[in-house]
């Protein structure tokens, strides 16, 4: 077959992958880059490639992983692989899972965790076994703060622990988060094996780091914006060229701004209005280059957000303590749910996002001065993940177009596990429609 993806990102990409052996396979990505939001920014202030936002990724990603290994990729290379820790910059609070199986890594990092009272490590452990009485569900509609309410969670354990952990995982707040989503992500980290609940820093940038190879033998055609996309008797024309099928593997916004000219009857209609009605929230990052390398051995860091100080960092991330890191000596910062802190204005936000470093990195190793920074905001960088979020199977109304992309029904929020396994479930669907 010849077949049309739209669309370079992680859910496309992992679709070629699948279709590639077999198939004709044509890709059109309308940046010139690959990765699409987990790409590289080719040219930083910095004279070398950075990422356009902070990513990390956890051992449970394992269609993600098992893709790469697939390729013939050494992901033990690809990625610097820590504990799963949840370590404050001011010390005050430190979590870390133990070196033992599971479940005692998790139980032994729980019991030796400093800043948290004994009844906020009961009530925490509680949670998790309810979580997995209940089989790791939920109600429907129960929102993540609803969730920790009703299972006791102090005001420090929502603060210093759920909270940082909900918008890293959903980059939603938690009084308006899927609790059934975050319960996934929990099920699959914390719940799962040692290795599954650790975590991932990307060493490559995120383009080369795996989407490159995916797409070899597919035809390639970057800083194309595909405009039309019309199905016909034989398959779908993508501007004005014939393919037997084709996957979209764009955002929810870019989705419906190419399928909804196709849109004709109320279940149509409504499918259109639902995706239209799906909304996203920004991340940001801030990268620095220190005058010389910091020395602190973390190479991730929790940081307490204060709004009312305009401290909006969440997570400090060291690439001096990840050896051979593409990111060299840069400290970045990321800050998820940016809206409040895209308002302060750049300068102001890199003014504070410093002064909220200096004070919180105060008992470590102290912070040389700052020479360059680069400060990326995705405004659109994943969808907004609460229990009424519309989320759509990869079939659509018309045969020969099928879905991708981590908006799409999976068991995760908008993350680079959710794009993958929906890239490689719509190839698969298009693959099982040949036979039909
Ligand atoms: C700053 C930031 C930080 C993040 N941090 C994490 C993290 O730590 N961990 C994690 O797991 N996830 C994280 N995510 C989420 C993760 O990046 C996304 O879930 C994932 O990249 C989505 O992939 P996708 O393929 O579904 O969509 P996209 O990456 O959006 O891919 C869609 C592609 O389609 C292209 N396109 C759109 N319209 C057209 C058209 N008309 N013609 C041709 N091409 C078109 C776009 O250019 C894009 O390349 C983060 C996201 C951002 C932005």
């Amino acid at each position: 077959m010849n077949i049309a993806i739209v669309g370079a990102g992680w859910a496309g990409a992992a679709a070629a992958s699948q279709l590639r052996a077999q198939h004709h396979v044509t890709v059109f990505e309308a940046a010139r880059q690959l990765g699409g939001r987990a790409r590289c920014v080719p040219h930083s202030v910095f004279g070398h490639p950075i990422d356009n936002g902070q990513h990390l990724m956890l051992g449970a990603y394992t269609q993600t992983l098992q893709l790469m290994r697939t390729l013939g990729l050494d992901t033990e290379q690809a990625f610097h692989r820590t504990e799963l820790g949840i370590i404050s910059a001011d010390a005050r609070y430190q979590l870390r899972a133990k070196a033992l199986p599971a479940p005692f890594h998790m139980a032994a990092g729980l019991l030796m965790a400093k800043g948290y009272s004994w009844s906020d490590k009961y009530t925490l452990i509680q949670l998790q076994l309810a979580l997995q009485r209940q089989h790791w569900q939920v109600p429907a509609q129960q929102t993540v703060l609803q969730l920790l309410q009703q299972h006791q969670q102090s005001h420090t354990l929502i603060e210093h622990f759920w909270q940082p952990l909900c918008l890293a995982a959903m980059n939603t707040p938690i009084d308006i988060a899927c609790a059934q989503l975050f319960a996934n992500v929990l099920r699959d980290s914390l719940g799962g094996s040692r290795a599954d609940s650790q975590m991932l820093i990307p060493k490559q940038d995120l383009s080369t780091l795996w989407a490159s190879h995916a797409l070899k033998h597919c035809e390639l055609l970057l800083g194309h914006r595909v405009q039309h996309i019309t199905p016909d008797t034989t398959g779908v024309l993508i501007d004005g060229q014939h393919f037997d099928a084709c996957i979209v593997a764009v955002a929810s916004y870019d989705c419906a701004r190419l399928l909804g000219h196709l849109v004709h009857s109320a279940a149509e209609q409504s499918w259109l209005q639902h995706i239209q009605a799906i909304r996203h929230r920004p991340i940001a990052t801030l990268y620095w280059q220190p005058r010389s390398p910091w020395l602190e051995p973390e190479p991730l860091l929790m940081l307490h957000e204060q709004p009312h100080k305009q401290h909006y960092g969440q997570w400090l991330f060291n690439h001096h303590a990840i050896p051979n890191s593409f990111a060299r000596n840069l400290i970045s910062v990321v800050i998820s749910n940016a809206d409040d802190a895209s308002l302060l204005g750049r300068e102001a936000l890199v003014q504070k996002t410093e002064e909220q470093l200096r004070t919180q990195t105060h008992s470590r190793s102290p912070l040389p001065a700052f020479e360059q920074h680069e400060l990326i905001i995705e405004k659109r960088a994943t969808f907004e993940a609460t229990p009424s979020t519309f989320r759509p199977e990869e079939n659509t109304f018309w045969p020969a177009i099928k879905l991708a992309g981590d908006w799409l029904l999976n068991p995760y929020p908008g993350v680079l596990e959710g794009a993958v396994r929906s890239g490689i479930k719509s190839a698969h669907a298009i693959l099982q429609s040949q036979h039909t």
